[in-house]
């Protein structure tokens, strides 16, 4: 569980800055409506937690395992579960019976357990029956002793225990309340399995699971596989004994119990799989897209893999709360907000958005179920590969949506965190829990996705399939490792898998810088390569990839391309297939790569002439991102950036239009000071007005979805960044009949229009908006409500907003999205950062366990050196305890030098084009 998206930049594919932004945490994809840009991924808690706790145990027992059961000693073959789980009750009752198989003679066992009370275990082995007694509990592990030595051979385990049914985590077994009724759900990843029964928790242990619930009998029970047997025991209550599973790692175990409906969405794929969606009671009419949906994503998938959907039925359970998505094999679970919408209040984007997840976890359904990573350090191979495939789906699916231009950004935003020194690596050692939970990155689903991506497009999608399809036929049902996707894909090719490494196994960005020059006879192009490092980094540049390079130019009268493998630091390559000088030349044709462009001389204008028509909506997303990105390395002056970025704000495209705000506008308010803020509203006006007020805030009849999707986006940067107080006023009064009638106000404008408000809005509306909050019973409505409460920007009235958090008026997942938007706006970042100093132990007590971990979250839009010493001294020792927070820590510290870095190099040139904007125009 991790988070972080921190990168600064929006990547979600849908949309750009200030909206919305998505986040990955424990396998779990997220697009959460805050209108921040950097977040921490609050959403999830981990119940994992830190290893050496003090603890006794008797003087001649081993130590625990530090982070690995021993593999050598002991492993299961078959589970056998059985728990009475009732919801409203804080505890469950259970019995595990593990088939075991010793490899030699020992008296102990280790197993994975935590916040489970053991009250008897017994181990079978050949005919005798011995005590299995407890001598240990340290956190995460529980420790047995035998009364005698046993193994080499076969024996088992049975554990009878008690555990607990969490109302703050979502972690483990955890309960949520939808109207008036309690649900019970499971999640498991990364390591909350052992919350549920002892177990070994660790992905290369898969083997078959049977689970077997006592539950109400008016209640529904889901789990991995079909019902085996349900029977009355007349007390009220029933039991459902569930078929055997497939080999399945303890994280990819489910379950869920309560008075769901169930909804049939009929059969799917070539095995007619049955497929039904489980919603809370009452919200049958909810789920009327993803029944629609389903069956097509998973024939799509079938498709691509050339294996049938590898389970028996496919239950899709709808979680209230929940911020995001889990692929339990047969039983995925969905946030309620991804995968239910009320169908008047459903949106083009949220339908996008639902496919998108969808696509991803279905996709995990053969990448991470069928075949499963063999430990936590190649999680990539399940994270990155269900992104790479999620967006393929989505292509194939609905190629009218353009998500294969917005696609682009996923790579752009990974780009970002990848600038960093404390970025991971895709592929980076496990040497504690800290590092289990921060596997779950950015790094790990978008580079991951990125370099597929790039690879495939260098070796052609025909054979990239076969070696994905080679793969998955080798592996089905078992472990696997990147050596072995990598030896499968490339095949007899070598240099693909050494390629390949080269991005995996060490962290960073390739830089290509590229040099034309023509002589009579031939075109030369002159590549370079080194580390892509923004200004103040302490980094070293020079580092070598083995970087498919993609050339695009014109040809006669049609165009060319060309790739390379670019494995020197720098290389002439000849056009192969013109001999005359080209107009322009494209290096990063299509957007494939998994790198940064610097074209140097009148390469990059060439590119840009006549509004860049040469390029494609994909090319545009990536050069402007690059642009961003050379201010940020101090190799474009941002005046000249800023004078260059009309040329693609006029543009057809919507995410084009976007992507140029990644350019042109401050969110945070670091950089253009006060006495030049005017122009600089006029230089956003001139660059977005027109098209903002041609939308307007009310849809047309007969416009386009892009029309549609691009509105908020747009009226966001007029009414907020270019301060269009016309645009304000309108936003409140839309704001106020929303209040009194939702239908005035189109669902997909809701959150622009109360955070408009919300941002020059009086103490009357934030106790209206407050009190509107409290009464509203749509989850999604009364989000947006919280979420608006952080933007308001009086002093006192931001201060009324953040001890909302310390009360009980709203559940902490919600409420906590007013602290992140707060955090992000420059007149109350200082008072949300204090606010989180002084109660620090007070939100400790009430966040779920380890939201700890992502609070540095709070500093993220510091730009100076005070500041930063200040969060630094504050945050060492606090959020590091939790797990992940060491990484997330320094990955702010060194946000925050960055930014210092930037602003003294770039404002200067940021000002002399604002005071020559405020002359010419
Ligand atoms: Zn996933």
């Amino acid at each position: 569980m991790t988070w972080y998206t921190q990168t600064g930049v929006e990547y979600s594919p849908l949309s750009s800055s200030n909206q919305k932004f998505r986040m990955t945490i424990a396998g779990e994809d997220i697009m959460q409506p805050f209108s921040g840009t950097f977040t921490a991924a609050l959403i999830v808690a981990s119940s994992v937690a830190m290893l050496g706790v003090a603890h006794t145990w008797a003087d001649d027992s081993p130590p625990p395992p530090k982070l690995r059961l021993p593999a050598d000693v002991v492993a299961p073959v078959r589970y056998r579960v059985e728990l009475t789980v009732i919801p409203d009750q804080d505890t469950f009752s259970g019995t595990v019976e593990i088939d075991l198989r010793f490899a030699k003679s020992t008296p102990f066992l280790w197993l994975n357990a935590e916040k489970l009370t053991v009250k008897e275990a017994t181990l079978k082995a050949e005919t005798e029956k011995l005590d299995a007694k407890v001598i240990a509990e340290p956190k995460n592990y529980i420790g047995f002793r035998f009364a005698r030595p046993v193994g080499p051979g076969e024996a088992i385990l049975q554990v009878s225990y008690q555990g607990e049914i969490s109302r703050k985590d979502t972690r483990g077994i955890f309960q949520i309340k939808d109207g008036d009724q309690w649900y019970v759900y499971t999640q498991f990843e990364e390591t909350s399995a052992r919350q549920a029964f002892p177990c070994f928790d660790e992905p290369g242990y898969k083997v078959p699971w049977q689970l077997t619930l006592h539950v109400k009998k008016n209640q529904e029970a889901l789990s991995n596989t079909p019902i085996a047997s349900e029977t009355d025991t007349h007390d009220g209550m029933k039991t459902i004994k569930f078929a055997d599973t497939k080999p399945l790692p303890s994280y990819l175990v489910a379950f869920s119990v309560g008075d769901f409906e169930i909804v049939d969405a009929g059969t799917t794929g070539k095995k007619n799989t049955r497929v039904r969606i489980a919603v809370p009671r009452g919200r049958t009419a909810e789920a009327k897209y993803a029944d629609e949906t389903t069956p097509a994503i998973v024939d799509l998938l079938e498709n691509y893999f050339g294996i049938p959907y590898p389970y028996d039925k496919l239950d899709e359970v709808a979680v209230p709360l929940f911020g995001g998505a889990m692929e339990n094999a047969g039983q995925v679970t969905y946030g309620s907000s991804i995968i239910l919408a009320k169908p008047d209040q459903d949106t083009p984007q949220r339908q996008r958005n639902w496919v998108w997840v969808a696509a991803h976890e279905l996709a995990h359904q053969w990448s991470g179920d069928l075949v499963t990573t063999a430990w936590w350090d190649d999680t990539w191979l399940n994270e990155g590969f269900a992104n790479w495939m999620a967006d393929k789906i989505v292509n194939e699916y609905h190629p009218e949506w353009g998500w294969k231009v917005g696609e682009v950004n996923s790579t752009q935003g990974a780009m970002v965190n990848d600038g960093l020194v404390s970025a991971r690596r895709v592929r980076q050692s496990i040497e504690s829990p800290d590092d289990i939970a921060n596997a779950f990155d950015q790094i790990t689903y978008d580079k991951g996705a990125a370099l597929l991506y790039m690879f495939e497009s260098f070796m052609g999608p025909e054979r990239f399939r076969e070696g994905v399809r080679n793969y998955f036929a080798k592996y089905a049902w078992k472990n696997a490792t990147s050596a072995d996707f990598l030896a499968a894909l490339a095949g007899d090719n070598p240099d693909i898998a050494s390629a390949f490494s080269t991005f995996l196994d060490q962290p960073g960005v390739p830089l290509i810088t590229v040099n034309l020059e023509c002589n009579k006879k031939a075109a030369n192009v002159e590549l370079s390569q080194q580390r892509f490092l923004p200004l103040g980094s302490p980094g070293a540049a020079p580092q070598r990839w083995k970087v498919p390079v993609c050339l695009r130019y014109p040809e006669g009268s049609g165009e060319a391309r060309e790739c390379v493998l670019l494995d020197q630091p720098s290389r002439q390559i000849m056009l192969s297939k013109t001999t005359s000088c080209p107009a322009w030349i494209v290096a990063n044709a299509d957007a494939g790569g998994y790198y940064r462009v610097l074209y140097h001389g009148e390469l990059l204008n060439n590119l840009l002439k006549d509004d860049a028509r040469v390029l494609s909506g994909r090319e545009k997303v990536a050069l402007i991102g690059d642009m961003a990105a050379l201010t940020l390395n101090g190799k474009l002056p941002l005046g000249t950036a800023l004078a260059l970025a009309p040329n693609l704000a006029r543009d057809s495209s919507r995410q084009v239009i976007v992507k140029t705000m990644e350019i042109t506008t401050d969110p945070k308010g670091n950089l253009v000071p006060p006495d030049l803020l005017s122009q600089y509203h006029r230089y956003l006006e001139d660059l977005y007005g027109q098209r903002a007020r041609q939308l307007g805030w009310k849809a047309k009849p007969g416009e386009s979805e892009d029309d549609r999707l691009l509105r908020a986006q747009l009226l966001d940067v007029v009414a907020n960044q270019a301060e269009d107080p016309e645009l304000f006023a309108q936003a409140k009064s839309l704001a106020l009949a929303w209040l009194d009638d939702h239908k005035v106000v189109a669902p997909d404008m809701v959150a622009t229009v109360l955070n408009t408000a919300a941002r020059h809005g009086d103490e009357a509306l934030f106790d209206r908006v407050r009190a509107a909050a409290k009464l509203e019973k749509d989850e999604d409505s009364q989000s947006k409500l919280l979420s608006s409460l952080g933007l308001f920007q009086q002093p006192q009235i931001a201060k009324a907003a953040f001890s909302i958090l310390l009360s009980d008026e709203f559940n902490i997942r919600q409420s906590i999205a007013i602290l992140v938007v707060a955090h992000d706006s420059p007149k109350t970042r200082d008072l949300a950062y204090d606010f989180v100093k002084q109660n620090w132990d007070a939100l400790m007590g009430k966040f779920p366990t380890d939201w700890g971990a992502f609070m540095p979250f709070v500093s993220n839009s510091f730009c100076d050196e005070q500041r930063r010493h200040d969060a630094a001294d504050f945050f060492e020792g606090r959020s590091t305890k939790y797990m992940g927070g060491p990484r997330n820590l320094s990955q702010t510290l060194e946000r925050i030098d960055l930014c210092v870095a930037y602003k003294k190099t770039q404002q200067p040139s940021l000002i002399r084009f604002l005071e020559r904007y405020g002359k010419e125009n």
